[in-house]
This record gives C-alpha cells, structure tokens and sequence, in this order.
C-alpha cells in the first residue's frame, strides 16, 4: 500500500508531524516499534487515582511550541514542583545539607557564583540558539567544555562542585564532557539568556499527565498509527521511498519522516540520503540514563522542611515530587553502570535506601515504585540528547534540516531536546512537507 508521508516512530513528535499532516490533507501512517505511543512519555495510574509519569514531565517558560499544543488538545498547564514548600536538598559525600542555597558555600563561594552567573549570561547574549556556527568563536566555545571554562574564569571548587552536582541531577551528562558552546546555544533559546534554572525550565507540568498529551494526539489518529512495526531499512527516493520492518514487509510512500531517536536511527539502514547528512545524524547522541519512582500515600519530606527536590552525589542525582506524594529521582549517566550492575531487587532497594538518608524511615514504605531503564531502552537508547565538546560541529549546520523528500523531527533535532523540541521540530516537518506538496 502507498502512502503520501510515512512517519517513523510515535513519540511526541512523531504524532504532532502526524497529526498536522492528516490535518493538511496528507495521507499519513505512522509506524512504531513498541505496543504504545508517546516514546518518552509513558504513564500509569495509581489505584487511588494518581497519574505517575515514567518519563518526560514538566516544562518552562520557553516552550511555547508545547503550549500551544497543550492549548489546542484542551488540556490544562499547572505549575510544577518549584510550587512545593520547604527547601532543596543537597546531598555531598560528607552529609546532607538542606536549605535553596548551598550551605557549604562561603562568602567568597556566593561571590564566585554571581561572577559565573554573570560571565555566562554575558557570553550567551552573543550566541544564536539558531545558528552557534556563526559565533566568532564557534570552535574555541564548542571545543571547550564548562568544567574548562569554570577554570578560567576563576570558579571556586565549591562553585564547580555544585554546578556538577545540578548537572547530575538533570542527569544531561557531566559538565566535565559537555561542550560549552552546546550549554550556551541551549540557554540561547530562552529570554533570559542565563544559567539553567528550575524556575525558567520546569516551572509547569500537563495536569491531566504529561504522557496524556500523546495519548489524545494518537486518539485523533485512529488508525492511521501501527504499533509493534520496528522499521529495519529505509531507501529514499524523489520518485518514492520504501519502508521495511523488521517482520520483512515493506510499505512505501511519497516521503518519509524520520522522528526516532538519535540510538535507533543508527541501527536503521538508510539509502538515498546524502553522506553528509547521514553523518550528521549518527554523530547526534544521548545522556543515558535511568528513572526511579516512589509513590507513598503524603508528601512526607514537607514535614521536615524540604521540598522533595534533591541534587545528589549518590547513585540517585537527583529527586523532586511529581505529583502529591510521588518522588521522581534520575540515575545520571555518570551513576548508570554502577546502578545497572545490581538486581532489580537491590537497585530499588538501593534506591528507597538513598531516599531513606535524605527524607527519613517513611521513603522506605511507599505504596509502589517504578523503573524505566531509558539508558538501555532499544527503542531510545538514551535519555536526551547530549553534546560532547567538539559536537556541535561535529552535528554541524544540517542539525534539525531536510532533505526531501526525507524529512527529521524529534527533540534531538532541536537546540536542547526536551518535549519542546519534539513537538516544535515535528510539527515544523509536517509544514515544511505540506509546503512542498
Ligand atoms: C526519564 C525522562 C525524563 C524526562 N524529563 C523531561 C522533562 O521533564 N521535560 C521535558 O521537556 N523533557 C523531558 N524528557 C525528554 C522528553 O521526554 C523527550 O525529549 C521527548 O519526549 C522525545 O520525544 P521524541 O518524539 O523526539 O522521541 P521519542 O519519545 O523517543 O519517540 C521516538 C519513538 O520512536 C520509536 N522507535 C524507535 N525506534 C524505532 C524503529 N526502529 N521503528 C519504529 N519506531 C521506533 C520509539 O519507540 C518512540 O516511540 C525526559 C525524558 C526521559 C526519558
């Protein structure tokens, strides 16, 4: 059977392509590896009622792509946990420390702090979060990590330590191998041009579910969307291109829309698309890393002061309440082997022990826990998407382009990945293809 566009992979942006393109006119199908939609938003239900999210959750005040989605869907935009009471938790190898600003820090660690934030801030005024290749100093920025340039502009160990420790807990992969012009290009695309905060990252979350904004998307899709077909191969042609699964059946169309994954993309065998992009493609990657969940019946940690937001040392980076009283905690990729190499058993064991040192005997009893080993996933193979120093340039100005009749989407065709770079680059595909006829 002939399609107009065939759409691979029924993420986030995946849908929103889809679903733009059948609003166009466009005969689509959507195929999908898994037995679900939403990729990297995943839900399930407690018995009493509450949503708990197994991936992506909150976002901020620079993703209005996901907005105005969220807007049309008729779902309804809260804010998220920087709404808790109490305070962040700092845990470092020698103790746990508890109040919004490092109380380890000194006088000159504050004062440190407000020159990094202020050297930054200055120096992303001067990067387009379109076009980081245009910067005067595109290599030398993207050549160099943050940790390197905390050294040379003075940062105190203590300032480096908490950044580290910020960083972990986002799980995006250490700032020792993170490329500084990446970090700026990502901070580029706010309007505040500064440091990453949770106030303008993740000040909202989806209140119905973040993983129900893929689910009402695949719903007016009907059956335009197949589940369970891995796609194998792919051969792209201005005449036609064709589509195998794994099951050896082979599907083809007009176009094609790649919106997999940077991991699942490279096992994929591609004909017809220029060298030049291919490479581009396979040089994107991922932080791999892992999400735990605890759901307990009350909001424990308010009792004791702290917020449930947490950036760690330990093999958990990181936690923060999702909901009423159910944690999120991220296992970074710097932690991810060693937490791989235990049981099932005693990774969550290990888990609810962290969370019992930092909030006390209740973490140890929660009503459920859940696990999804994203790092490890063969249907993402990763997290989000990660830039090494040297790999904006590596990536290169083909970043998030097309070549049509193949068309890519997804939030690692976006400046910073999150579910905002999913849902802006897929639905800027199905435009762009819709506009080509
Ligand atoms: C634990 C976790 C927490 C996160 N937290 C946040 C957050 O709070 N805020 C935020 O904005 N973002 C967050 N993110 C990132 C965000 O969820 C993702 O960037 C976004 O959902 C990715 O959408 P996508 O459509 O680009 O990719 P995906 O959701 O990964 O979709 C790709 C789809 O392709 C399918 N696929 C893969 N291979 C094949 C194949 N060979 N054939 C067919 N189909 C295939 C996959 O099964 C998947 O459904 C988080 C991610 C994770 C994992």
């Amino acid at each position: 059977m002939t399609y107009d566009i065939l759409i691979l992979g029924a993420g986030l942006a995946g849908l929103c392509a889809a679903r733009d393109l059948a609003a166009g006119g466009a005969d689509v199908l959507v195929l999908e590896a898994r037995q679900r939609v939403g990729g990297r938003v995943e839900q399930v239900t407690l018995d009493d009622g509450r949503i708990v999210q197994l991936g992506g959750e909150v976002i901020g005040n620079s993703h209005t792509a996901y907005q105005q989605l969220v807007a049309e869907l008729g779902l309804t935009l809260i804010p998220s946990y920087v709404a808790e009471p109490g305070e962040l938790t700092y845990v470092l190898h020698e103790g746990t420390f508890v109040g919004d600003t490092p109380s380890w820090f000194t006088d000159a660690d504050h004062a440190s702090m407000q020159h990094v934030e202020d050297e930054f801030a200055t120096l992303c005024a001067t990067v387009d979060a379109d076009d980081p290749w245009s910067h005067p100093d595109a290599l030398a920025l993207d050549a160099m990590s943050v940790t390197s340039w905390l050294g040379v502009i003075g940062a105190t160990p203590n300032v480096c330590r908490a950044l580290e420790a910020g960083q972990l807990g986002l799980s995006s992969g250490s700032f020792e191998r993170t490329s500084l012009l990446a970090l700026l290009r990502k901070c580029a695309s706010t309007s505040t041009k500064q440091l990453y905060s949770y106030d303008e990252w993740e000040n909202m979350r989806v209140a119905e579910g973040s993983a129900t904004v893929a689910l009402n998307m695949a719903a007016g899709l009907e059956t335009r969307i197949r589940l369970g077909s891995a796609v194998r191969s792919v051969k792209v042609a201005p005449s036609g291109c064709t589509v195998q699964l794994d099951s050896g059946e082979m599907i083809s169309a007009g176009a094609l829309v790649s919106a997999l994954p940077a991991g699942p993309f490279r096992d994929i065998a591609v004909e017809g698309v220029s060298d030049e992009r291919l490479a581009s493609l396979h040089r994107q990657r991922h932080a791999l890393a892992a999400k735990f969940v605890a759901a307990y019946d009350l909001p424990f940690w308010r009792d004791r002061g702290q917020n449930g937001l947490t950036e760690s040392e330990g093999i958990l980076g990181s936690s923060w309440p999702q909901n009423y009283g159910v944690l999120s905690c991220l296992v970074p990729p710097e932690r991810l082997a060693a937490y791989l190499s235990a049981s099932a058993q005693h990774r969550r064991e290990e888990s609810l022990g962290e969370l019992h040192d930092w909030f006390g005997p209740q973490a140890l009893t929660p009503i459920a826990t859940f696990e999804r080993l994203w790092g490890t996933d063969p249907w993402t193979q990763g997290y989000v998407t990660h830039w090494r120093p040297g790999d904006v340039h590596r990536v290169g100005p083909l970043h998030g382009t097309h070549e049509p009749p193949f068309y890519v989407c997804g939030s690692d065709q976006w400046v910073a990945g999150y579910m905002e770079g999913a849902v802006r680059t897929g639905r800027a595909a199905a435009r762009e293809a819709l506009a080509r006829g």
